[in-house]
């Protein structure tokens, strides 16, 4: 284990005694420190695919995955709880990227189900998934249709009377080739635009579905593109009306793009963690690098940026559970600043370890790949702006 491995509780600083919290947060959030001290550096790490499901089963036996599905069905709280799931993934990110992805994936990739799933289908699958049994993916982008959902091109067309027959390929999906099932969107031509698009669940061994190509990233993760020729899936397995996927989808981003930020966020401390560790540590022109006044500085901004998130995280996460229906600018603040402020804490980390910070197997130098595919995913930082922008606009009218 490194030097920071053992980060404890004080991580967070005092974000825990903000009033956005509850004791139950407070206790969810020291049992999950304790645990992830405890148990992350002893799970595998070399091959990635055998890395994430080992962080699943433990994340699941260790009961921490009943965050990410109701109460009903195995779950936590009544309804998915966005500040319990923002200090998981903020707690775990801080510690190790693997296991915050492995944790974000159980909820996104059953978002939609908890949301507008028929009621069997949350019974067969919610339990497993919250016991770490079963992996779970979310399959919406398209090579071609990324940021513009609207032009996706995977259809579902009617087969008999009791299917539909999906065709097409998903790409940059997150689980992609050990994922369990796959929450996918498909056309189905109700309307025009993203206003003819429907969620299935789809089980990965149904035939006609296969892994096209898997993608390697500068952060590994299980990474696919899916390809569907003439999956069979039976009508059950629709979540939600025909013609509402793009509702169903920006729902459940509704509640897990607040998260993404919490992972930059929890990617930003432990930069700042190092950062001054390092500056303490490291001795230069009859001092340390923290006598420095433009270490200082840099100390500062990174300081200012992780609180300016994590205060921008918890608003959104803690606006989403009072019971706002939808929180599309808190989220999309949240996300755009947590992670644009994460990308820069990280950088100055980087910078501040001079050649260390450039070094394989050095904490900073994880973060600084970590963090990239953040401010693209679930939304680019262009799209959180211009989200942010239709609001206001909006909201002037
Ligand atoms: C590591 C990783 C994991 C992922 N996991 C999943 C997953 O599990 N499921 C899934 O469905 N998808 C997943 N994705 C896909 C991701 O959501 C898309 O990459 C993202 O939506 C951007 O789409 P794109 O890559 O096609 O880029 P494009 O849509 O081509 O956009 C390229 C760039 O254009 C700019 N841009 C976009 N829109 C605007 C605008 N309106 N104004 C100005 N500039 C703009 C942004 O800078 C953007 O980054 C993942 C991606 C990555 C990198």
């Amino acid at each position: 284990m490194d030097s920071a491995s053992r980060l404890g509780f004080d991580i967070l600083g005092d974000t825990l005694d903000w009033p956005f919290f509850e004791e139950r947060h407070r206790v969810f959030a020291a049992e999950l420190s304790g645990w992830a001290d405890s148990y992350l550096a002893d799970l595998p790490h070399d091959d990635v695919d055998e890395a994430c499901r080992a962080r699943v089963a433990a994340l699941g036996a260790a009961g921490f995955l009943t965050a990410t599905v109701p109460a009903a069905y195995g779950g936590l709280s009544d309804r998915l709880d966005v500040r319990t799931l923002c200090l998981a993934r903020e707690i775990l990110a801080a510690r190790d990227g693997l296991a915050d992805f492995a944790f974000a994936m159980q909820g996104l990739g059953t978002g939609s189900i908890s949301i507008a799933g028929p009621e069997d289908m949350k019974r067969r699958i919610l339990p497993d998934v919250a016991a770490g049994k079963r992996i779970a993916a979310f399959a919406l982008s398209e090579k071609e249709a990324g940021s513009d959902v609207a032009a996706m091109a995977t259809t579902a067309t009617p087969d008999g009377l009791s299917h539909v027959r999906i065709d097409g390929e998903k790409s940059w999906i997150s689980n992609g080739g050990i994922a369990d099932h796959y929450i996918v969107f498909a056309r189905t031509g109700e309307a025009p635009g993203a206003r003819g698009l429907t969620a299935f669940l789809v089980e990965a061994d149904t035939p006609g579905l296969t892994i096209a190509d898997r993608i390697e990233v500068i952060a590994p993760h299980p990474l696919a593109t899916l390809r569907f020729e003439g999956c069979r899936v039976p009508l059950e397995n629709r979540i939600g009306g025909p013609g509402e996927g793009f509702k169903v989808a920006m729902a459940t981003l509704d509640i897990f793009r607040s998260t993404v930020g919490a992972a930059a966020l929890g990617f930003a401390r432990r930069a700042l963690h190092e950062t001054i560790a390092h500056a303490n540590g490291r001795k230069l022109f009859g001092g340390t690098l923290g006598d420095l006044q433009l270490s200082q500085a840099a100390i500062a901004e990174s300081a200012a940026e992780v609180d300016a998130a994590a205060l921008l995280v918890y608003r959104a996460a803690w606006t989403k559970d009072r019971g706002a229906a939808r929180v599309t600018r808190e989220a999309a603040l949240a996300k755009l600043v947590a992670t644009e402020n994460a990308q820069r804490v990280i950088d100055r980390a980087v910078q501040i370890h001079g050649g260390l910070g450039v070094t394989k197997g050095v904490k900073v130098e994880e973060l600084y790949r970590e963090i990239r595919a953040l401010r693209i995913y679930e939304g680019a930082s262009e799209v959180q702006k211009v989200v942010i922008a239709r609001e206001l606009l909006k909201a002037k009218n």
